[in-house]
């Protein structure tokens, strides 16, 4: 197969519309077969559910090229189930999870050449998402609805190197108690928008959320989960029902344990005391840890020890072997890396 003539190590992390995406609709109370199609654009009802009350819930993931040459992604498995989660959530039909994962299979295999040679750094960016299409005037769920896949290359997360965040408490709050916090819905996002362009005009890459309850106790940013490392080496994430269930930082913990024999706690993570961690970072699919080298509490600055010019040694071991699993070098996990070619 002949890849595209892109120039995999310059690119970002911006859409570029590739041959093939994956499309299927409910109506009627049932999903239809689903198709590979050319066409990037979307024809709605003016008055669709996503666009009227943001019915709509997505996915994220990547598709990559091994060491060894194979196509794989990463535990698609979990994104099925999260997807059901977030649509049960948004009284949205569930798209069922064999289906997600052949969805998955097909898209990334019709879009091959897309895929970036291994050594570049950069991925296939999957975006699995769903919405309400058909018309809703009274607040109420849409009858009708689209599910898609789309992909798109993606250039390495730390291009010229590892530079270590610098992160706001911030004065906004993401998710309610019992809110929508640990789905991954639009919505979560389309509110955190105002307060990323604040953060980034007073100089800061993240805003850190507390929860809203108290607003003691640290949550997660806007789009990645927060691990800190204690001063004897305890891996630490904060607990609560409204961060989202971020796939990377669940592998990551299972990964501390079984293949680095740290401890684990995943408890409430009091603001006063972050001062006394080690290291922090933010995991996530894209970047899988991205270390944070400063947190600024109102004028109040706590700069982890482990510096702002490399990630912490810990967060290092950590972020070396979950991506030694991801990209065939280490022995994965049973089931964790799904091959598709
Ligand atoms: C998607 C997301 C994450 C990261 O989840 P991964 O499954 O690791 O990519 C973390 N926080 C929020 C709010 C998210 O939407």
């Amino acid at each position: 197969m002949e890849k595209k003539d892109i120039n995999w190590g310059e690119l970002g992390f911006a859409y570029m519309p590739t041959d093939y995406r994956f499309v299927s609709n409910w109506k009627n109370g049932a999903w239809d077969d689903g198709a590979l199609i050319t066409d990037p654009n979307i024809v709605i009802s003016e008055c669709a559910g996503v666009l009227q009350y943001a019915q709509t819930v997505f996915e994220g993931l990547k598709a990559y090229t091994t060491e060894d040459g194979r196509i794989v992604c990463f535990r698609p498995d979990l994104n099925a189930d999260r997807l059901e989660a977030s649509c049960k959530r948004l009284q949205m039909p569930v798209f069922p999870k064999d289906r997600f994962v052949e969805a998955v299979r097909e898209v990334v295999k019709a879009n091959a050449a897309f895929v970036p040679p291994f050594g570049s750094g950069a991925t296939l960016y999957l975006r699995p998402y769903m919405f309400g299409s058909d018309a809703v005037i009274g607040v109420k769920p849409a009858t009708e609805y689209q599910f898609r896949i789309l992909c798109t290359p993606v250039g390495p997360y730390f291009k010229g190197g590892v530079k270590p965040l610098t992160v706001r408490i911030s004065d906004l709050d993401r998710a309610a108690p019992r809110g929508t916090g640990n789905i991954k819905a639009g919505l979560n996002y389309a509110m955190s928008l105002y307060n990323i362009v604040d953060a980034h005009n007073c100089g800061f890459d993240e805003n850190i959320y507390l929860d809203p309850g108290t607003r003691t106790k640290i949550e997660e940013t806007g789009g990645a989960n927060i691990i800190f490392i204690t001063k004897d080496n305890k891996v630490v994430t904060p607990k609560s029902d409204s961060i989202l269930p971020s796939i990377t930082r669940r592998s990551l913990l299972q990964v501390a344990q079984e293949y680095c024999g740290l401890e684990v706690e995943e408890r409430e993570v009091e603001l006063a005391e972050i001062g006394e961690f080690a290291e922090c970072g933010l995991c996530g699919t894209a970047a899988v840890i991205s270390p944070v080298g400063k947190i600024v509490d109102h004028g109040k600055e706590i700069c982890m020890p482990a510096g702002m010019t490399e990630m912490g040694p810990v967060t290092k071991k950590l972020y070396d072997t979950l991506t030694g699993i991801q990209m065939g070098r280490l022995p994965a996990p049973e089931g964790w890396i799904v091959e598709i070619m």
